[in-house]
């Protein structure tokens, strides 16, 4: 329920865990909630297979973690209504409008949790091929590569844990990354080196993405020779980071080169009364546990806001 005039005290853009985190203390703190989200509630731990970082559960499917946190949130009171955010307006007088594609909402104080989206090769084929072969989501459709040649494209945690969980239906996995060491975590690189399924090319990138009706091969490109050469591959998986959700915002919220939110650790943007929480935040760590750490965070920064209350240590 919105509170007075139809005005909710905070507005929470994304139901990611910082966002769905930011609910949950929002309304536990009794402001009057809503969250909005445009894909799956959980966001990228959405389309994660499994979590084995999150402290408490040595190991849980994302999906699972991501329902529990959003019951955890409406039990609490907090709202979540599925709507892509177009717009925000910084009214006179510190009212909020939040345009959706389901209507405008109105808040005191605003949350943005839109975090990120998965970032493109930009080459031939892979537009036309995504949905045929290409695909941003080994958990939705890594059943679809039974016995099949798969790549997987990036050094990131991403790339290992998600090339690890196509190690289950695949009969290859290549990692296929543009320099000779990576950025994921050990444990998960020993992982990937010990596994009989996959393989490694290292020190190329993909070229273009090649296949009539399906993904058949992909065109490689060593970075140091620019030699080229093709490689056959049913699925191309790319996980080579991550672009911030933040077209929407106006001019007055400012960003940084990459597009992220600037905020600090208090989350606090340059607008009073519009925080920023997780992946489109800058920061050094992007993990479930530092986005629901700013998702508690811009709440209870949200609550100073909106009582007046100077102080934000407890
Ligand atoms: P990431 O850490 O930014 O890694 C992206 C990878 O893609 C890098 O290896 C990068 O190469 C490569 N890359 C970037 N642009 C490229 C391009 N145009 N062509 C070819 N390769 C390109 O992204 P991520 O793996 O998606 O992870 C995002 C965040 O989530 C990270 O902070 C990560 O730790 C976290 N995460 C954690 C876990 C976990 O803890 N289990 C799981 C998933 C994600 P370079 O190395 O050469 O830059």
């Amino acid at each position: 329920m919105a509170g007075d005039g139809g005005i909710f005290d905070v507005v929470i853009v994304g139901a990611g865990p910082a966002g769905l985190t930011a609910a949950l203390y929002a309304a536990r703190a009794r402001l009057t909630v809503l969250v909005l989200e445009k894909g799956l509630p959980g966001g990228q731990i959405a389309t994660t297979n499994e979590i084995e970082n999150y402290p408490g559960y040595r190991s849980i499917a994302g999906p699972d973690l991501a329902a529990r946190m959003q019951e955890q949130a409406e039990a609490q009171g907090a709202r979540l209504e599925m709507a892509e955010v177009a717009g925000l307006s910084l009214d006179a007088g510190g009212i909020k409008t939040v345009r959706t594609t389901a209507g405008d909402y109105r808040a005191r104080a605003v949350v943005i949790a839109s975090g990120s989206e998965p970032r493109r090769l930009g080459v031939p084929g892979e537009e036309r091929l995504r949905g045929r072969g290409v695909s941003y989501c080994a958990t939705c459709d890594g059943a679809f590569f039974q016995d099949k040649e798969v790549i997987v494209v990036g050094g990131g945690d991403s790339a290992f844990q998600e090339g690890l969980f196509l190690t289950r239906y695949a009969r290859r996995v290549t990692i296929v990354h543009r320099r000779d060491t990576f950025r994921a975590q050990p444990v998960l690189v020993e992982k990937m080196r010990a596994h009989p399924k996959v393989s490694f090319v290292t020190g190329a990138v993909v070229e273009e993405v090649l296949g009539d009706e399906r993904v058949e091969a992909v065109r490689l490109r060593h970075v140091k020779t620019g030699e080229t050469w093709e490689m056959r591959a049913e699925g191309v998986f790319p996980y080579i980071g991550h672009v911030p959700n933040s077209a929407f915002l106006p001019d007055e919220i400012e960003r940084d080169e990459q597009g992220r939110v600037v905020a600090g650790e208090d989350t606090r943007t340059g607008v009073p009364g519009v925080f920023a929480a997780g992946d489109i935040r800058p920061k050094m760590l992007r993990q479930i546990t530092t986005a629901v750490a700013d998702g508690s965070t811009a709440a209870m920064a949200a609550e100073h806001y909106l009582t007046g209350t100077t102080s934000l240590s407890y």
